[in-house]
Protein backbone atom coordinates (compact mmCIF):
# COMPACT_ATOMS: atom_id res chain seq x y z
CA UNK A 1 0.00 0.00 0.00
CA UNK A 2 1.32 3.47 -1.09
CA UNK A 3 0.50 5.41 2.04
CA UNK A 4 1.79 2.61 4.70
CA UNK A 5 5.13 4.50 6.50
CA UNK A 6 6.97 1.48 5.95
CA UNK A 7 7.84 -1.29 3.14
CA UNK A 8 7.52 -4.66 4.11
CA UNK A 9 9.67 -6.91 2.40
CA UNK A 10 8.42 -10.31 2.57
CA UNK A 11 10.73 -13.00 1.14
CA UNK A 12 9.60 -14.98 -1.76
CA UNK A 13 9.91 -18.69 -0.12
CA UNK A 14 9.35 -19.53 3.91
CA UNK A 15 11.88 -18.19 6.29
CA UNK A 16 13.52 -20.71 8.18
CA UNK A 17 16.43 -18.38 9.80
CA UNK A 18 14.08 -16.99 12.47
CA UNK A 19 15.48 -13.42 12.02
CA UNK A 20 13.34 -10.19 11.14
CA UNK A 21 15.52 -6.97 10.14
CA UNK A 22 14.24 -3.43 10.51
CA UNK A 23 15.66 -0.36 9.79
CA UNK A 24 14.32 2.94 11.81
CA UNK A 25 16.59 5.59 9.72
CA UNK A 26 15.96 3.89 6.26
CA UNK A 27 14.93 6.84 4.35
CA UNK A 28 15.90 10.51 3.38
CA UNK A 29 12.06 10.96 1.80
CA UNK A 30 9.28 12.99 3.73
CA UNK A 31 5.51 13.07 2.94
CA UNK A 32 4.25 15.94 0.11
CA UNK A 33 2.51 17.70 2.69
CA UNK A 34 5.21 18.10 4.70
CA UNK A 35 7.54 19.77 2.18
CA UNK A 36 11.48 20.25 3.33
CA UNK A 37 10.50 20.99 6.77
CA UNK A 38 11.74 24.18 5.93
CA UNK A 39 15.43 22.95 5.21
CA UNK A 40 17.64 22.79 2.65
CA UNK A 41 17.82 20.77 0.25
CA UNK A 42 21.10 19.76 0.94
CA UNK A 43 20.24 18.47 4.16
CA UNK A 44 18.62 15.30 2.93
CA UNK A 45 21.65 13.70 1.70
CA UNK A 46 23.14 13.79 5.15
CA UNK A 47 22.68 12.01 8.29
CA UNK A 48 20.45 14.09 9.68
CA UNK A 49 17.57 12.62 7.46
CA UNK A 50 18.98 9.20 7.24
CA UNK A 51 21.40 6.51 7.86
CA UNK A 52 23.43 6.21 4.78
CA UNK A 53 23.53 2.68 3.16
CA UNK A 54 21.60 1.42 6.24
CA UNK A 55 18.80 0.15 4.10
CA UNK A 56 20.81 -1.28 1.98
CA UNK A 57 22.44 -3.59 3.83
CA UNK A 58 18.82 -4.72 5.96
CA UNK A 59 17.65 -5.17 2.17
CA UNK A 60 20.36 -7.53 1.12
CA UNK A 61 20.84 -9.18 4.64
CA UNK A 62 17.39 -9.98 4.69
CA UNK A 63 17.58 -11.48 0.81
CA UNK A 64 20.62 -13.13 1.83
CA UNK A 65 18.14 -14.91 4.35
CA UNK A 66 15.03 -14.92 3.20
CA UNK A 67 14.05 -12.91 5.73
CA UNK A 68 11.22 -10.56 6.40
CA UNK A 69 12.28 -6.79 6.80
CA UNK A 70 10.40 -3.80 8.05
CA UNK A 71 11.88 -0.74 6.44
CA UNK A 72 11.05 2.52 7.51
CA UNK A 73 9.59 4.49 4.22
CA UNK A 74 9.74 8.32 5.53
CA UNK A 75 12.81 10.35 7.20
CA UNK A 76 14.04 10.27 11.08
CA UNK A 77 13.43 14.17 10.41
CA UNK A 78 9.75 13.76 10.58
CA UNK A 79 9.68 11.28 13.68
CA UNK A 80 12.34 9.27 15.25
CA UNK A 81 11.01 5.39 15.06
CA UNK A 82 14.20 4.55 17.22
CA UNK A 83 12.66 6.47 20.20
CA UNK A 84 9.45 5.53 22.54
CA UNK A 85 5.90 7.75 21.96
CA UNK A 86 6.82 9.29 25.56
CA UNK A 87 10.62 10.34 24.23
CA UNK A 88 11.48 14.16 23.91
CA UNK A 89 13.59 13.86 20.68
CA UNK A 90 10.65 12.28 18.94
CA UNK A 91 10.51 14.60 16.72
CA UNK A 92 13.80 16.40 16.50
CA UNK A 93 13.38 20.30 17.01
CA UNK A 94 16.86 20.99 16.85
CA UNK A 95 19.35 18.17 14.62
CA UNK A 96 23.24 18.78 14.96
CA UNK A 97 22.83 22.74 16.54
CA UNK A 98 20.38 23.39 13.54
CA UNK A 99 16.61 24.42 13.63
CA UNK A 100 14.08 21.97 11.66
CA UNK A 101 11.95 24.80 10.87
CA UNK A 102 9.14 22.34 10.03
CA UNK A 103 9.29 20.84 13.24
CA UNK A 104 9.67 24.04 15.21
CA UNK A 105 5.91 24.61 15.30
CA UNK A 106 5.23 21.35 16.08
CA UNK A 107 2.44 20.94 19.03
CA UNK A 108 1.16 18.17 20.92
CA UNK A 109 -1.61 17.66 18.51
CA UNK A 110 0.79 17.44 15.60
CA UNK A 111 3.48 15.01 17.58
CA UNK A 112 0.28 12.97 18.25
CA UNK A 113 -0.90 13.07 14.80
CA UNK A 114 2.71 11.93 13.55
CA UNK A 115 2.82 8.98 16.28
CA UNK A 116 -0.77 7.17 15.03
CA UNK A 117 -0.10 7.89 11.16
CA UNK A 118 3.91 7.42 10.85
CA UNK A 119 5.49 5.78 14.00
CA UNK A 120 2.64 2.97 15.20
CA UNK A 121 1.94 1.72 12.05
CA UNK A 122 5.58 1.12 11.43
CA UNK A 123 5.72 -1.13 14.79
CA UNK A 124 2.70 -2.63 14.58
CA UNK A 125 4.33 -3.97 11.58
CA UNK A 126 7.11 -5.25 13.61
CA UNK A 127 4.32 -6.39 16.15
CA UNK A 128 2.86 -8.54 13.60
CA UNK A 129 5.44 -10.02 11.92
CA UNK A 130 6.86 -11.28 15.20
CA UNK A 131 3.30 -12.86 16.08
CA UNK A 132 3.44 -14.66 12.99
CA UNK A 133 6.46 -16.37 13.49
CA UNK A 134 5.56 -16.89 17.45
CA UNK A 135 2.29 -18.57 15.84
CA UNK A 136 4.72 -20.50 13.92
CA UNK A 137 6.37 -21.86 16.96
CA UNK A 138 9.48 -19.72 16.09
CA UNK A 139 11.28 -16.98 19.34
CA UNK A 140 12.22 -14.74 16.21
CA UNK A 141 15.51 -12.54 16.59
CA UNK A 142 15.64 -9.52 15.51
CA UNK A 143 18.31 -7.38 14.02
CA UNK A 144 18.36 -3.76 13.48
CA UNK A 145 20.29 -2.00 10.97
CA UNK A 146 22.02 1.51 11.32
CA UNK A 147 25.09 3.58 10.45
CA UNK A 148 27.13 5.97 12.11
CA UNK A 149 29.06 8.83 10.76
CA UNK A 150 32.68 8.52 10.67
CA UNK A 151 33.72 11.66 12.46
CA UNK A 152 31.81 13.39 15.04
CA UNK A 153 32.34 16.91 15.80
CA UNK A 154 36.62 16.28 15.66
CA UNK A 155 36.35 12.61 16.91
CA UNK A 156 37.83 10.19 14.37
CA UNK A 157 35.51 7.24 15.69
CA UNK A 158 37.98 3.92 15.45
CA UNK A 159 34.93 1.36 14.99
CA UNK A 160 33.73 0.29 11.77
CA UNK A 161 30.98 -1.86 13.41
CA UNK A 162 28.87 -0.80 16.21
CA UNK A 163 27.29 -3.73 18.16
CA UNK A 164 24.31 -2.02 20.69
CA UNK A 165 22.51 -4.09 23.11
CA UNK A 166 20.93 -3.65 26.32
CA UNK A 167 20.41 -6.84 29.07
CA UNK A 168 20.48 -9.84 26.85
CA UNK A 169 23.41 -10.19 25.01
CA UNK A 170 22.62 -13.54 23.64
CA UNK A 171 23.35 -12.36 20.29
CA UNK A 172 25.41 -9.55 20.61
CA UNK A 173 28.20 -10.96 22.13
CA UNK A 174 29.10 -14.11 20.21
CA UNK A 175 28.68 -10.92 17.37
CA UNK A 176 31.41 -9.03 18.68
CA UNK A 177 33.62 -11.91 19.39
CA UNK A 178 32.40 -13.01 15.40
CA UNK A 179 33.09 -9.74 14.09
CA UNK A 180 36.90 -9.12 15.54
CA UNK A 181 37.38 -12.61 14.33
CA UNK A 182 37.13 -11.10 11.17
CA UNK A 183 39.51 -8.55 11.94
CA UNK A 184 36.46 -5.95 12.03
CA UNK A 185 37.35 -2.80 14.35
CA UNK A 186 34.13 -3.58 16.51
CA UNK A 187 32.94 -1.11 19.13
CA UNK A 188 30.75 -2.98 22.15
CA UNK A 189 27.89 -0.65 22.51
CA UNK A 190 30.01 2.01 20.43
CA UNK A 191 29.51 4.43 19.28
CA UNK A 192 26.17 4.37 20.68
CA UNK A 193 24.08 3.12 23.90
CA UNK A 194 22.19 -0.01 23.55
CA UNK A 195 20.28 1.07 26.80
CA UNK A 196 17.81 3.61 25.84
CA UNK A 197 14.28 2.50 27.39
CA UNK A 198 11.59 2.30 24.78
CA UNK A 199 13.71 2.45 21.89
CA UNK A 200 12.98 0.06 18.80
CA UNK A 201 15.31 -2.92 19.81
CA UNK A 202 13.68 -2.07 23.91
CA UNK A 203 10.19 -2.36 22.63
CA UNK A 204 10.45 -5.36 20.43
CA UNK A 205 13.08 -7.60 21.69
CA UNK A 206 13.63 -6.92 25.24
CA UNK A 207 9.89 -6.46 26.27
CA UNK A 208 9.13 -9.71 24.39
CA UNK A 209 12.22 -11.59 25.96
CA UNK A 210 13.41 -12.20 22.13
CA UNK A 211 17.16 -12.31 21.40
CA UNK A 212 17.66 -9.43 19.38
CA UNK A 213 20.96 -6.95 18.62
CA UNK A 214 21.47 -3.66 16.54
CA UNK A 215 24.14 -3.24 14.30
CA UNK A 216 26.04 0.44 13.37
CA UNK A 217 27.61 0.25 10.63
CA UNK A 218 29.64 3.15 9.51
CA UNK A 219 28.94 5.11 6.97
CA UNK A 220 31.71 5.39 4.53
CA UNK A 221 31.83 1.47 4.32
CA UNK A 222 28.42 1.22 2.59
CA UNK A 223 27.66 4.91 1.34
CA UNK A 224 26.94 3.46 -2.26
CA UNK A 225 24.74 1.07 -3.13
CA UNK A 226 27.44 -1.63 -4.65
CA UNK A 227 29.77 -0.96 -1.38
CA UNK A 228 26.47 -1.42 0.69
CA UNK A 229 25.61 -4.61 -1.17
CA UNK A 230 29.29 -6.01 -0.67
CA UNK A 231 29.15 -5.05 2.98
CA UNK A 232 26.50 -7.17 3.89
CA UNK A 233 28.04 -10.14 1.70
CA UNK A 234 31.02 -9.62 4.25
CA UNK A 235 28.65 -9.63 7.17
CA UNK A 236 26.45 -12.88 6.41
CA UNK A 237 28.78 -15.12 7.24
CA UNK A 238 29.88 -13.30 10.99
CA UNK A 239 26.16 -12.88 11.51
CA UNK A 240 26.24 -17.10 10.84
CA UNK A 241 28.77 -17.69 12.79
CA UNK A 242 27.62 -15.42 15.85
CA UNK A 243 23.71 -16.86 14.85
CA UNK A 244 25.32 -20.44 15.50
CA UNK A 245 26.82 -19.95 18.84
CA UNK A 246 23.86 -18.10 20.37
CA UNK A 247 22.60 -19.90 23.50
CA UNK A 248 18.74 -19.90 24.41
CA UNK A 249 16.57 -19.70 21.42
CA UNK A 250 14.01 -18.74 23.84
CA UNK A 251 11.75 -16.06 25.21
CA UNK A 252 14.36 -15.04 28.64
CA UNK A 253 13.21 -11.62 30.20
CA UNK A 254 16.42 -9.58 31.10
CA UNK A 255 14.44 -6.49 32.07
CA UNK A 256 11.16 -6.64 34.96
CA UNK A 257 8.24 -7.32 32.99
CA UNK A 258 5.91 -4.45 31.01
CA UNK A 259 2.74 -3.74 32.70
CA UNK A 260 -0.17 -3.58 30.25
CA UNK A 261 -1.24 -0.06 28.93
CA UNK A 262 -3.78 1.62 31.03
CA UNK A 263 -2.45 0.31 34.54
CA UNK A 264 -0.77 3.12 36.74
CA UNK A 265 3.21 3.08 35.46
CA UNK A 266 5.62 1.92 37.70
CA UNK A 267 9.44 2.17 38.03
CA UNK A 268 11.49 -0.61 36.74
CA UNK A 269 12.50 -1.14 40.81
CA UNK A 270 9.20 -1.33 42.08
CA UNK A 271 8.26 -3.58 39.01
CA UNK A 272 11.22 -6.09 40.23
CA UNK A 273 10.28 -5.97 43.58
CA UNK A 274 6.99 -7.14 42.75
CA UNK A 275 8.35 -10.20 40.30
CA UNK A 276 10.35 -10.78 43.01
CA UNK A 277 7.80 -11.43 45.56
CA UNK A 278 5.52 -13.09 43.15
CA UNK A 279 8.67 -16.17 42.91
CA UNK A 280 8.80 -15.89 46.70
CA UNK A 281 5.00 -16.94 46.87
CA UNK A 282 5.80 -19.39 44.27
CA UNK A 283 8.37 -20.96 46.51
CA UNK A 284 6.32 -20.78 49.52
CA UNK A 285 3.43 -22.78 47.82
CA UNK A 286 5.72 -25.57 46.41
CA UNK A 287 7.08 -25.84 49.74
CA UNK A 288 4.12 -26.11 51.68
CA UNK A 289 2.92 -28.71 48.77
CA UNK A 290 5.03 -31.04 49.01
CA UNK A 291 2.56 -33.80 47.79
CA UNK A 292 3.56 -32.30 44.54
CA UNK A 293 6.14 -34.52 42.87
CA UNK A 294 8.60 -33.09 40.44
CA UNK A 295 8.12 -35.57 37.64
CA UNK A 296 4.84 -34.69 37.66
CA UNK A 297 5.30 -30.73 37.16
CA UNK A 298 7.91 -31.90 34.26
CA UNK A 299 5.56 -34.15 32.77
CA UNK A 300 3.01 -31.62 32.98
CA UNK A 301 4.82 -28.41 32.02
CA UNK A 302 8.47 -29.67 31.08
CA UNK A 303 10.11 -27.43 34.61
CA UNK A 304 10.01 -28.61 38.23
CA UNK A 305 11.84 -27.50 41.93
CA UNK A 306 15.08 -28.10 40.41
CA UNK A 307 14.61 -26.07 37.68
CA UNK A 308 14.10 -22.82 39.75
CA UNK A 309 16.79 -23.33 41.81
CA UNK A 310 19.04 -24.21 38.34
CA UNK A 311 17.74 -21.02 36.57
CA UNK A 312 18.22 -18.94 40.14
CA UNK A 313 22.15 -19.99 40.09
CA UNK A 314 22.17 -18.99 36.06
CA UNK A 315 20.36 -15.63 36.74
CA UNK A 316 23.38 -15.17 39.77
CA UNK A 317 26.08 -16.48 37.27
CA UNK A 318 24.84 -13.74 34.98
CA UNK A 319 25.85 -10.75 37.64
CA UNK A 320 29.24 -13.16 38.61
CA UNK A 321 28.22 -14.92 41.32
CA UNK A 322 28.92 -18.67 41.82
CA UNK A 323 26.79 -21.06 43.49
CA UNK A 324 26.62 -24.42 44.06
CA UNK A 325 23.65 -26.66 42.09
CA UNK A 326 22.40 -28.02 45.62
CA UNK A 327 23.31 -24.83 47.39
CA UNK A 328 20.86 -23.06 44.75
CA UNK A 329 18.02 -25.99 44.57
CA UNK A 330 18.47 -26.09 48.45
CA UNK A 331 16.71 -22.23 48.47
CA UNK A 332 13.75 -23.29 46.78
CA UNK A 333 13.44 -26.94 48.55
CA UNK A 334 13.94 -25.05 51.83
CA UNK A 335 16.44 -28.26 52.72
CA UNK A 336 19.13 -30.10 51.15
CA UNK A 337 17.66 -31.69 47.58
CA UNK A 338 18.55 -34.74 49.25
CA UNK A 339 15.99 -34.31 52.14
CA UNK A 340 13.47 -33.36 50.50
CA UNK A 341 13.70 -35.90 48.52
CA UNK A 342 14.17 -39.11 51.15
CA UNK A 343 11.23 -37.02 53.51
CA UNK A 344 8.53 -36.10 50.22
CA UNK A 345 9.61 -37.79 47.09
CA UNK A 346 7.50 -41.08 46.23
CA UNK A 347 8.59 -43.93 43.84
CA UNK A 348 7.71 -42.59 40.46
CA UNK A 349 5.34 -45.29 38.67
CA UNK A 350 6.24 -46.89 35.09
CA UNK A 351 3.77 -44.43 33.37
CA UNK A 352 5.26 -41.11 34.98
CA UNK A 353 8.74 -42.61 34.23
CA UNK A 354 7.85 -43.34 30.64
CA UNK A 355 6.00 -40.35 30.11
CA UNK A 356 9.03 -38.12 31.30
CA UNK A 357 11.52 -39.95 29.06
CA UNK A 358 9.43 -38.77 26.50
CA UNK A 359 8.93 -35.13 27.57
CA UNK A 360 12.56 -35.17 28.53
CA UNK A 361 13.40 -36.05 24.96
CA UNK A 362 11.65 -33.40 22.87
CA UNK A 363 11.17 -30.60 26.22
CA UNK A 364 11.79 -26.53 25.34
CA UNK A 365 13.18 -26.07 28.51
CA UNK A 366 13.94 -28.01 31.58
CA UNK A 367 16.85 -29.00 33.50
CA UNK A 368 19.56 -30.76 33.01
CA UNK A 369 20.37 -33.47 35.49
ZN1 LIG B 1 20.10 5.19 13.14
Amino acid sequence: MADRPYELLRPSKESRSGLIFVCDHASNALPGTYGTLGLEGGAFATHIAYDIGAAEVARSLAAAYSAPAIIARWSRLLIDLNRGPDDPTLVMKLSDGNIVPGNRGADAREVAHRLAVFHKPYHDAIEAEIADMRAKGTVPVLISVHSFTPVWKTFRRPWEVGVLWDRDGRLAKPLLAALARAGLAAGDNEPYSGELENDCMYAHGTMHGLPHVLIEIRQDLIAKSDTARTFAARLKPILDEALAAMEHLQIRFMRPLQTPKGTTPMDERTRTELEAAVFRRLVAHLRSRTDVQNIDLMNLAGFCRNCLGDWYREAAGDKGIALEKDAARELVYGMAPSEWKKRYQKEASPEQQAAFAKASSNAAVGHKK
